[in-house]
């Protein structure tokens, strides 16, 4: 997701970091939709996509390289759902299940979120 000018390009780089991280390639990508920020903090609509990859990265260092890709797109990262330029989440990882302080897979958030369900249905026919 990107709420920061210009949002068409910051997702276009959170896909090319995507498939640029180690045996890690981008099989297919939802529709970009807007949507309205969460958590109440007055800003500007996000645009959304997601990605299906194919990796060999653990969940761990999948994330590291999410968060490198945002530092990368000058993200600064203040309070929780303040505006940015790119935000990179893992939402699924295949069937695994993953209970970290500072990872939980699947997102926690997946049964609030309508975009991310529309989203994972249209990726799910890619996924095999
Ligand atoms: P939300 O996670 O509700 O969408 P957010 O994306 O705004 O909120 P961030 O500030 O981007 O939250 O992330 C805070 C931390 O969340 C990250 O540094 C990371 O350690 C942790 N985190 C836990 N689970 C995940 C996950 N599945 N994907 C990405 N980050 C996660
Ligand atoms: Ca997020
Ligand atoms: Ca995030």
């Amino acid at each position: 997701g990107s709420n920061l000018p210009d949002r068409t390009a910051h997702l276009a780089a959170g896909r090319a970091g995507l498939a640029a991280l180690p045996d890690t390639a981008l099989i297919a990508a939802s529709t970009v939709e807007e949507t309205e920020p969460l958590g109440g903090l007055p800003q500007e609509p996000y645009l959304n996509q997601m990605v299906l990859l194919r990796t060999g990265l653990t969940p761990r260092v999948l994330l590291q390289g999410c968060l490198a890709i945002e530092h990368a797109e000058g993200r600064v990262r203040g309070e929780r759902w303040a505006p940015r330029t790119l935000d990179l989440d893992i939402v699924r990882y295949g069937d695994l299940s993953v209970r970290e302080p500072d990872l939980v897979v699947p997102h926690p958030e997946l049964p609030h979120r309508a975009f991310w369900q529309r989203e994972l249905t249209e990726l799910l026919p890619y996924a095999r």
